[in-house]
């Protein structure tokens, strides 16, 4: 569920064929940090402000659709932001839609509009969609997170 029934003005059929390829407004990517590993949800959701009172969401990946809601429900979408699988966001913003020194309202403030993680095997620090967790890491790496570079070379 991306928004609460009763945050939902209005649910709205659509093909997916219809979804812009490039949305505006502000967009969240689901940060896939498994490899190999098929998800059935939404990976991604753009918001985009009509009024105070009606934002328009659209959403895709395995489902897909278009919502307008309140500003509740762009509240909620807001924390996903803040839920984290462990050790790395699960949902992260999409930085070329968002203007870092003035976010949207709706994005919790402890938010980093460019997260960051450390891996734990070369501690590099680099991009939380860069860093990876895979269920089988060699007992070597002293830790669950590994950066893209050190798992292309497992
Ligand atoms: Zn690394």
């Amino acid at each position: 569920m991306l928004v609460s029934d009763e945050y939902i003005i209005e649910r709205v059929e659509i093909d997916e064929r219809e979804l812009d390829r490039d949305p505006a407004g502000v967009q969240l990517r689901y940060n896939q940090t498994e490899p190999g590993i098929i998800r059935d949800g939404v990976d991604g959701i753009a918001v985009i402000d009509e009024s105070d009172e009606q934002y328009r969401v659209d959403f895709w990946g395995y489902a897909f659709g278009r919502l307008y809601v309140k500003s509740e429900g762009v509240e909620e979408i807001g924390q996903k932001l803040t839920s984290n699988d462990g050790e790395i966001p699960s949902w992260i913003l999409d930085s070329e839609t968002v203007n870092a020194d003035d976010p949207p309202w709706w994005v919790p403030e402890s938010v980093a509009i460019e997260p960051t993680v450390t891996c734990n095997n070369c501690t590099e620090t680099v991009s939380a969609q860069e860093g990876l967790t895979p269920r089988n890491l060699p007992p070597s790496i002293d830790g669950p997170v590994v950066c893209q570079t050190c798992w292309d070379r497992q």
